[in-house]
């Protein structure tokens, strides 16, 4: 969800207020998109096996349209044709991962997934800030009227930027609509003012959001709100899980003697309850997050810096590893930081400087040079010089020396 990569800025913008004729067709939207999706995927498999080649994207559109002209598939048509045409070329997008190896085969989509999603063609979303923030979605709204009380206030839109916008999806989170957006930034456009302010690197992490090498500090603040939220977090979903293992095994007992038989958990009205509250919970602890990234983000642009040097975090590799879920929110979490730091510098003219995935800012000495594996102790002991110096700081440092060094942007 925080995905601002280089020269795109995105946007997530909530829908108020849909009628019941708009969620049906959004959630029929959505289950078609994810239909198509996999059937892309057993044509892709089929094509493969028979003819050894990769059908690319054309060939997927033609195999789709062909799907959806049967009899039986009719009804599909009812979905726009851009929203038909975009899921191929989102999978066409996750094949081509594939064949990089940067992402593990594409996987079938849930039918029913509670989570609805789906493309929609972001050129004729027509917006209108002077009359109470209102939306028009195509497909969605309806021909006359059907207009969408949203807050958009903060969209860049006047009549140039129109064309701006890209991969435009409707999102259900399991408790509001959303509409995201990606606004692609004009890279030629000067910038505002001239940064004046000696450069520095940053080193984000858990225990302190961002540490500058200047010594200067952002601490996450742990305050009472928060820890009562994470609290009921881990509540609710020990409480969600420990529902779940039970009526697993009730079923299990009651059907041992098929095994092939798919074992379907009944929900409960009080499971229920219980999932809407944790997501609530999760929503608002993200919000918080979200704000106090923001914050800081801001604040280290207003310093105007004359560059920057910042880490990239290896998020892609470690959201495999699905043991350490809670890590990979983090991580997640730090590399949207590391964005948002990143383009709201870059308005303010400040060069940003990032080092590579390889650079193990945590290791070095800023001291000596040394390079040592470190634990997750607070300070860093250096074995060499003994330097003794917070751990974070340290980075900080590591990034500032990378920045010196090497002086042009990596992109
Ligand atoms: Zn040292």
């Amino acid at each position: 969800m925080y995905s601002t990569i280089h020269q795109y800025k995105y946007y997530k913008v909530k829908l108020y207020d849909l009628n019941d004729e708009q969620i049906e067709k959004a959630k029929l939207y959505s289950k078609v998109s994810a239909i198509l999706y996999n059937f892309g995927i057993e044509f892709v498999q089929y094509e493969y096996q028979n003819h050894r080649k990769y059908p690319k994207f054309f060939g997927l559109c033609e195999a789709m349209r062909n799907f959806v002209n049967q009899d039986e598939n009719r009804w599909m048509k009812q979905v726009p044709a851009y929203t038909r045409a975009m899921t191929m070329k989102i999978l066409d997008g996750a094949f081509q991962r594939f064949f990089k190896k940067q992402a593990k085969f594409p996987k079938p989509k849930k039918i029913d997934n509670p989570h609805y999603s789906f493309s929609i063609q972001s050129d004729s979303i027509s917006f209108h800030k002077t009359e109470k923030n209102l939306i028009r979605i195509p497909g969605l709204s309806g021909k006359y009227d059907g207009h969408i009380n949203a807050k958009q206030h903060h969209l860049p839109i006047d009549k140039e930027s129109k064309h701006n916008f890209k991969n435009a999806r409707i999102k259900y989170d399991g408790i509001n609509w959303w509409l995201c957006i990606s606004f692609k930034l004009d890279a030629n456009q000067e910038p505002i003012e001239t940064p004046t302010g000696e450069g520095f690197g940053i080193d984000v992490g858990l225990r302190t959001a961002a540490y500058l090498s200047n010594g200067r500090k952002f601490d996450f603040p742990y305050t009472m709100r928060v820890k009562t939220l994470l609290h009921r977090k881990n509540k609710l979903r020990s409480a969600i899980d420990k529902y779940k293992n039970m009526e697993r095994k009730k079923q299990e007992r009651s059907s041992s003697h098929d095994e092939n038989r798919e074992v379907q958990i009944p929900i409960s009205n009080r499971q229920m309850k219980r999932i809407n509250r944790y997501r609530k919970t999760c929503r608002q602890i993200t919000n918080i997050y979200h704000t106090f990234y923001h914050t800081v983000s801001r604040r280290i642009a207003d310093m105007y810096p004359e560059w920057i040097c910042i880490e990239t975090l290896q998020v892609k590799e470690i959201q495999h590893n699905n043991k350490r879920n809670s890590a990979n929110m983090h991580e997640a979490r730090l590399s949207g930081f590391l964005d948002m730091i990143d383009y709201k510098c870059r308005e303010h003219g400040t060069k940003v400087i990032r080092a590579p995935k390889s650079f193990p800012s945590s290791q070095i000495c800023s001291k000596c040079g040394n390079k040592h594996k470190v634990g997750s102790n607070e300070t860093y002991i250096c074995p060499n010089c003994g330097l003794e110096i917070n751990r974070d700081l340290n980075a900080a440092l590591n990034l500032k020396k990378y920045g010196i060094d090497n002086p042009t942007p990596y992109m």
